[in-house]
């Protein structure tokens, strides 16, 4: 595509960026821009979303500061459009599809394709062999910036890979991309045992349970919805993201934390839910929250899945009996990091199903990036299922 792209900070200007400086320690400041190098990528960015996993790292547990390098700039969840190319940077994206200025993209970093997990055991998700972008004198390269910026510098060292999303795919439909692709992945995740015919994994005619309400639990259930759930079972608050989240996915069953905040009786609730009472055959743990869990080993049916989608940082654990584990004979998935065609299958997702799921009402605001503090305070507090954030 022979397309122009307004660049809005040039080489040497100066633009804002949200970095979590130590913990709990946000700011919002100035960073100047530095020039391309041969594999790089600018990507002007259009919206990016506030994740649960950014609530997370802001009011981190003392466990979870551990595993956080500080300064780090925050946001992951960005969509924006190729804005300039370093020579070497990639001209095609991972399917083959040529890419230019002003086509909006995924960018992700390749896996390193010789460790373990890639070589051997075939999850590139777990790469334990990714290296940092270096300069020629082989010293690591800082760029500064994320996706809360009006453009984001991708330092490349011929390991960028470009996934193009269609023209058709709008801003506020594309920053869904990252929860969306954890939320297929979820739902893959509860497919194994692949005999739901036999009562094993999730299939076409199950009954789902989904606990929470925020971007990946209100995903799972459009994913569910699509792939032939029967009765999806929504447990989350408050009553505004509930209403909107049986709009958008079709949910059948919704249980108000806010209505119902005693975890027993949420459980006794889902429980005659479901067919012959006898618990969910799948329940995706897409909450966050620690007791949640235990309460997916009470909803779920004997020898039903559970998948835990919604811890992606440490958090206080709370005790459960893993008798209950035994009794249930329950299947459990964790699920952490996204592989190439996990990304592929996202932006497909996204682009085939971009009328069949009004995507868009699942960001329930947009904040100019002057307003983060507010975005990220109405994330924390349930306000929003997904708060966008655009640079003004
Ligand atoms: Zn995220
Ligand atoms: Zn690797």
């Amino acid at each position: 595509m022979a397309a122009t792209v307004d660049v809005p900070v040039k080489v040497g200007e100066k633009f804002r960026a949200v970095r979590l400086d130590s913990p709990g320690v946000v700011s919002v400041d100035e960073y100047e821009r530095q020039p391309l190098q041969d594999g790089d990528l600018l990507v002007k960015i259009d919206l990016c979303g506030v994740c649960g996993s950014d609530v997370h790292w802001v009011h981190a547990t003392p466990e979870a500061q551990a595993r956080i390098n500080y300064p780090m700039f925050l946001g992951h969840e960005w969509t924006g459009t190729i804005a300039e190319l370093g020579p070497g940077a990639p001209r095609q994206d991972v399917t083959g599809q040529p890419i230019g200025i002003g086509d909006r993209v995924w960018v992700k970093r390749r896996s390193c394709g010789e460790c373990i997990y890639c070589a051997v055991l075939r999850h590139p998700e777990a790469c334990i062999g990714r290296k940092p972008a270096m300069d020629a004198a082989g010293n690591r390269r800082t760029v500064p910036g994320a996706g809360f910026a009006p453009v984001l510098h991708l330092a490349g060292n011929q390991d960028l890979e470009v996934i193009k999303v269609p023209d058709h795919v709008s801003a506020r439909a594309a920053v869904l991309l990252e929860p969306l692709t954890n939320a297929l992945v979820a739902v893959e995740r509860s497919m194994q045992g692949g005999a739901p015919w036999a009562g094993i994994g999730y299939g076409p005619g199950a009954t789902v349970v989904v606990q929470g309400a925020g971007p990946i639990g209100s995903l799972i259930a459009c994913v569910a919805r699509l792939t032939g759930a029967d009765k999806i079972i929504l447990v989350g608050a408050p009553k505004g993201r509930l209403d909107i989240v049986q709009d958008v996915a079709g949910v059948d069953e919704v249980v108000d934390i806010d209505q119902v905040p005693d975890w027993e009786e949420r459980v006794k609730l889902v429980r005659a839910m479901t067919p012959s009472g006898i618990g969910a055959d799948v329940v995706y743990e897409a909450a966050g929250v620690p007791v949640a869990f235990k309460e997916a080993l009470r909803m779920v049916r004997r020898f039903g899945s559970i998948v835990e989608v919604g811890h992606f940082t440490p958090r206080r654990p709370e005790p459960f009996d893993a008798f209950e584990i035994c009794s249930t004979a329950a299947t459990i998935h964790g699920h952490y990091g996204l592989a190439t065609q996990a990304w592929v299958a996202g932006v497909r997702f996204l682009a085939r199903h971009a009328g069949t799921f009004e995507f868009e009402k699942l960001v329930t605001n947009l904040y100019p990036l002057s307003e983060f503090h507010t975005a990220l305070d109405n994330m924390r507090r349930g306000v929003d299922i997904k708060p966008g954030v655009y640079p003004d």
